[in-house]
C-alpha cells in the first residue's frame, strides 16, 4: 500500500510538474508570437520549388554543422589534454590525458567514412519515404504540442530499437565481427559515438533515430532538432566528461568500460530487464545526476580507495 502510494503520488507529481513546464515553454512560444512561422515562410518561400534542397539543408548541413562543431571542440581538449577546468570532469580520470593520436586518426576515418558514406545516403532515402508519406518541407509549421509529442515519440521509438539491437550486436556470434570495434574504446571520446562497423551504423546508429519521422511523417523542422538533438545527446554520452549541467554520460560510459551492463539511452528498458544491476551497485550511479555544481562529481564521490593502500 505504502509503495503504491508513494509511486501513486511520484506519478501526480511528475504529470503536474510536466504539464506546468509544457504550459511555460507553450507561453514562452506564444510569446515570440508568429516569430518561427515568419522566419520558415521566408525560406520557405526562398527555396519556392526546391524542397529537396530545403529538406538537406535541414537534414544534412544543419546537424552535420552542430555534430563537427561540438566534436571539434571536445577533441581539442582530447587532444590538449587541457583547459584543466574541462579534464578535470573527467569520468576515467587517468584515459586519454591526452588521447593516443594514431588511435584517433584511424577511428576518425571510419567515423568520417560512416557519416558521408552511410548516413548520407541514408538521409536520402528517407526523403523519399517521407514524400512519399507527406510534405515533410510544407509552409506551415507543426504546432508546439504537436512537435513535443512527435520528439517524445521519437525518443521512445529509439530507446526501443537501439536497445534491441545493440543487445543483439551483444550476442557473441555477432559481437566479435560487428560491435567489437565500437568497444575498442573503453574510455570512449566524442566522436566514438559513430565509430562502429558499417552495419552497426545503420542498424543500431540510424535507423532508430531516422524511422520515428518517417513514421509520423513529421515536418522538417521537428526532424531536423530530432537529428541535432540526436547527435549531440549521442556526442555527449561518449564524451567522457560528466560537466555541469549537461546530462549524465555516466551510463554509457559505464557500459564502455565493462560491456554487459547498460544497453539503452534513457535505461528505461535496461531497469525492466535488470540489465543496470551491476551499475546501480557502483559509485558511477551515485554520480549519474546532473550536476549542477562546479566540483567534479569524481571529488564530491569519490572512488572507494584501492584494497591494500
Ligand atoms: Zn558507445
Ligand atoms: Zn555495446
Amino acid at each position: 500500500k505504502k509503495a503504491a502510494f508513494v509511486i501513486g503520488s511520484g506519478i501526480l507529481f511528475l504529470a503536474a510538474f510536466g504539464n506546468s513546464l509544457t504550459w511555460h515553454l507553450q507561453k514562452f512560444w506564444g510569446a515570440s508570437g508568429d516569430f518561427w512561422q515568419n522566419q520558415w515562410s521566408k525560406l520557405h518561400s526562398r527555396f519556392e520549388g526546391h524542397d529537396q534542397a530545403l529538406f538537406y539543408l535541414g537534414t544534412m548541413l544543419v546537424p552535420t554543422v552542430v555534430f563537427w562543431g561540438t566534436n571539434a571542440l571536445l577533441l581539442f581538449v582530447d587532444i590538449m589534454a587541457k583547459p584543466s577546468f574541462i579534464t578535470k570532469y573527467r569520468i576515467q580520470q587517468d584515459k586519454n590525458n591526452p588521447v593516443d593520436p594514431a588511435k584517433l586518426r584511424h577511428a576518425l576515418k571510419t567515423v568520417l567514412f560512416n557519416h558521408m558514406c552511410i548516413s548520407g545516403p541514408m538521409v536520402v532515402a528517407a526523403y523519399h519515404l517521407m514524400s512519399y508519406r507527406g510534405q515533410p518541407c510544407g509552409p506551415e509549421l507543426p504546432t508546439f504540442h504537436w512537435a513535443l509529442l512527435e520528439l517524445t515519440g521519437f525518443v521512445i521509438i529509439e530507446e526501443i530499437m537501439f536497445y534491441y539491437s545493440h543487445r543483439l550486436f551483444h550476442q557473441p556470434s555477432l559481437y566479435k565481427t560487428f560491435h567489437k570495434q565500437h568497444h575498442e574504446w573503453t574510455a570512449p571520446i566524442g566522436i566514438v559515438c559513430i565509430y562502429a562497423h558499417p552495419l552497426e551504423h545503420v542498424i543500431s546508429n540510424m535507423l532508430p533515430v531516422a524511422i520515428g519521422p518517417v513514421i509520423l511523417g513529421s515536418h522538417i523542422s521537428t526532424t531536423c532538432l530530432w537529428y541535432c538533438l540526436a547527435l549531440v545527446s549521442t556526442t555527449v554520452s561518449h564524451c567522457g566528461y560528466h560537466l555541469p549541467l549537461l546530462p549524465s554520460p555516466e551510463f554509457h560510459d559505464f557500459h564502455h568500460l565493462r560491456f554487459n551492463q547498460c544497453y539503452g539511452v534513457l535505461g528505461i528498458l535496461d531497469r525492466l530487464h535488470g540489465t543496470d544491476s551491476k551499475f546501480r551497485q557502483t559509485k558511477q550511479y551515485e554520480r549519474h545526476t546532473l550536476l549542477t555544481s562546479l566540483t567534479p562529481l569524481t571529488e564530491s564521490i569519490p572512488d572507494e580507495p584501492k584494497k591494500g593502500l
